[in-house]
């Protein structure tokens, strides 16, 4: 059993819905469990700013697959959602789910890299994972405390308690 943490993101069709729908779609992912899920967060776009503010949040998963299995359950979970992949980087999106950490493994294949490679400066990543595992001690990276004492809040607000 490996403890993973996704990443969730939405900026269309009413995100804090999405990001429940995501977070109950997380659940049915066969030889997983959701073990905590962070408060739901407003944040500012990255890139493109011609675009709405997104909700983010942090879950950890227990899960018997392998990193790239559950990259196919999430993949699946995007589109089943709405999610139109386009050419512009960053862009809007109904949903976004990203392979954090997957245990203390690191993985660098043509379809993952883990840890996430955005991850040790996007504060809508940082905080919701402190809420959930202040403890957090990551691969390559070092300890979330030191991380999150570099990254800026930047506007980042809780919207709805977990
Ligand atoms: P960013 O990666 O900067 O957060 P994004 O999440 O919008 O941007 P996507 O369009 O969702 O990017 O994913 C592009 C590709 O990234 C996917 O096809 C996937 O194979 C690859 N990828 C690499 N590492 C990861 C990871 N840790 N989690 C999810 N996808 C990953
Ligand atoms: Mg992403
Ligand atoms: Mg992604």
């Amino acid at each position: 059993m490996i403890c993973a943490y996704i990443g969730l993101g939405a900026n269309l069709n009413a995100p804090l819905q999405q990001l429940a729908a995501a977070v109950a779609a997380l659940a049915e992912i066969p030889n997983t469990t959701v073990h905590r899920v962070s408060g739901f967060y407003g944040s500012k776009p990255m890139g493109p700013q011609d675009q709405p503010d997104y909700v983010n949040a942090v879950a950890a998963l227990h899960t018997k697959l392998s990193a790239e299995q559950l990259l196919d359950q999430l993949q699946q979970i995007e589109l089943s959602h709405g999610r139109v992949r386009k050419a512009e980087r960053w862009g809007p999106r109904t949903l976004d789910l990203d392979i954090l950490l997957f245990g203390d493994m690191l993985i660098e294949t043509p379809r993952l890299t883990v840890p996430h490679y955005g991850m040790a400066v996007r504060e809508f990543v940082l905080y919701p994972l402190a809420e959930i595992a202040p403890d957090l001690q990551i691969p390559k990276l070092g300890s979330l405390a030191a991380l999150l004492a570099q990254v800026p809040i930047n506007g980042l607000s809780l919207l709805q308690s977990p």
